[in-house]
């Protein structure tokens, strides 16, 4: 088998839906939120990729192979690191219009130089700037897709990011991207937590009236049910009360903070 082919764990979740697994951790060991989960979503004419991943190893070919003829039309739920860097590969990618600057232009990952993990290599040969794609498109809430029988809307949920977005199908899935998973989370400063809230809890009250039972979140488990929101809204509302007990975490320039349930770095910038 070559690397490759180890590198991206596939698998066919529904009729119309894969996941594609990749390690983040092999980058560097700091990041523990393994996989992280792409997933493509098959309609009758069109298919569309939560997600270009590290950008370690071609993908396309991958994607092509699951999607025949269709159509394709790719997302980055947000602009961190493993959520883009694959984006090269792809001639036009959608991403809110909050973080389109981010990557239009070559993403600098010259933080990895002192990774300890040989892979970094390959980020290395590119002076650890990364091409964008071609084409960047924006995004904007309630944005629609249509793949055929399947319709994809766009959430903006800022928090986690400025322009991170969560995607609704019409068959009842919620793609929460990096806006809700159980693993460690990033946040971004104290100041900026009520937005974080307001965004879990918008999506709390948006499964409550549709009846969405099934969550798939880019790191880690899938799918998981709706306590995750409330799971995670609860703990971040207590973090005021566990300040006391804050670490500094230097490679993430932040806070670290534990509780029974999540680990969670807040950013000290
Ligand atoms: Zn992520």
């Amino acid at each position: 088998m070559s690397s490759e082919q180890q590198h991206f764990k596939v698998s066919k979740h529904k009729e119309y839906l894969y996941v594609i697994k990749e390690n983040i951790s092999i980058v560097h060991p700091v990041y523990t939120n393994d996989p992280l989960n792409m997933y493509l979503i098959l309609g009758s004419h069109s298919a569309l990729l939560v997600d270009t991943g590290c950008g370690l190893f071609p993908l396309k070919p991958l994607v092509e192979s699951l999607i025949q003829n269709r159509k394709l039309i790719v997302i980055n739920t947000h602009t961190h690191w493993d959520h883009i860097l694959g984006n090269e590969e792809f001639g036009e990618v959608y991403v809110h219009e909050n973080e389109a600057k981010m990557i239009s232009k070559h993403y600098n990952v010259s933080y990895f130089e002192d990774s300890p993990n040989e892979i970094v290599k390959i980020y290395e040969e590119q002076n650890f700037l990364i091409p964008p794609a071609k084409v960047i498109k924006t995004l904007k809430d309630g944005d629609l897709f249509t793949l055929g029988e399947i319709e994809v809307k766009v959430l903006h949920c800022p928090g986690h990011s400025p322009g991170s977005i969560c995607l609704l199908t019409s068959k009842g899935e919620l793609f929460s991207s990096d806006v809700a998973y159980y693993g460690d989370q990033f946040l971004p400063r104290l100041d900026e937590f009520p937005q974080v809230l307001d965004t879990l809890s918008k999506l709390i009250k948006l499964c409550k009236n549709q009846g969405i039972v099934e969550i798939y979140p880019s790191h880690r488990q899938y799918p998981c049910d709706k306590t995750l929101l409330t799971d995670l809204y609860n703990g971040i509302e207590n973090i005021e009360n566990l300040w006391d007990t804050k670490k500094v975490f230097d490679f993430f320039r932040a806070w670290q903070i534990d509780d029974d349930k999540f680990r969670y770095y807040i950013s000290r910038e």
